[in-house]
């Protein structure tokens, strides 16, 4: 059995309407097997919506995350952002929770200027803050800071490993196109295999038997991400990258968020199974 699921970030374009609800039937139907609940624009799902998405999932077997609003900076300089931000990650774990979400993606932060250990020590701070009160309300939640693709942001492999291993219940969000346009590099089978070596190496081999990636084309320059594209319209090297996880034997979960969504996600889904079985 191999160890990966593959799924889209949102509801699959084929979708019956655009509601979490019919997207995860959509990926049921496609033989897909999780998806992502987009909560980028804010947490408008209630509790009771939450609960019937939770059965839906069960019942079509469809392994579901959750991403939270984009307006999070917990290097904000304004303690009125901060607590927001805050308050905007708890709603996304709690939601996400009833949800059946096993993990809850972010954008950490950006440095705003700022030195990066300055930042760091910053958003170690108000993440732990989250953390303990989600800890309080026994929300088992995994939250996992997003490797970012621009230089201005916070969450570099480093960045996010090293909080993983000061803060509990924290786990990364691997995405592997950010990285790789953060500098141009990390888009072959050797860099691919050191990135997930040093997630053991730090966190042990639990996390790789526990990881949630991201994955889609991507164009960069300078500044880093520009945006994100198809797989075959850009030079993200999928292949290769599928190999390096399915060597290093990483079980979890490889949410697609090209722009053509289930597209992709099975393509990534076929190549990984040519290259397992
Ligand atoms: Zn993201």
């Amino acid at each position: 059995m191999a160890g990966l699921l593959f799924g889209t970030g949102g509801t699959p374009h084929s979708a019956k309407t655009k509601t979490t609800i019919d997207g995860i039937r959509r990926i049921a139907e496609l033989g897909l097997g999780g998806m992502e609940v987009e909560f980028v624009q804010g947490v408008k799902m209630g509790e009771a919506g939450a609960r019937l998405v939770a059965e839906t999932a069960a019942r079509e077997r469809v392994k579901l995350s959750a991403h939270a609003p984009y307006f999070i900076n917990f290097n904000a300089h304004e303690p009125e952002k901060l607590r927001a931000s805050q308050d905007r990650l708890l709603q996304t774990a709690r939601i996400g929770a009833l949800c059946g979400a096993e993990s809850v993606v972010f954008h950490t932060a950006f440095y705003l200027g700022d030195p990066p250990e300055k930042a760091y020590n910053t958003v170690k701070k108000y993440l732990g803050e989250v953390l303990n009160q989600l800890k309080r309300e026994n929300n088992r939640v995994w939250i996992r800071p997003e490797i970012m693709g621009k230089p201005s942001e916070f969450g570099t492999i480093d960045e996010v490993l090293n909080l993983c291993t000061e803060l509990e219940g924290l786990a990364p969000g691997i995405d592997f196109a950010h990285w790789h346009a953060r500098s141009g590099r990390f888009n072959s089978y050797p860099e691919f295999t050191a990135i997930l070596r040093q997630v053991e190496e730090r966190l042990g081999r639990a996390m790789l038997d526990n990881m949630h990636i991201h994955v889609s084309g991507i164009s960069y320059g300078k500044k880093g991400e520009i945006k994100h594209l198809n797989l075959k319209e850009s030079d993200f090297q999928y292949t290769e990258l599928l190999k390096a996880l399915s060597d290093c034997d990483a079980k979890g979960i490889v949410i697609c968020e090209s722009p053509n969504l289930e597209e992709d996600a099975m393509l990534l889904q076929a190549t990984y199974n040519e290259i397992v079985y």
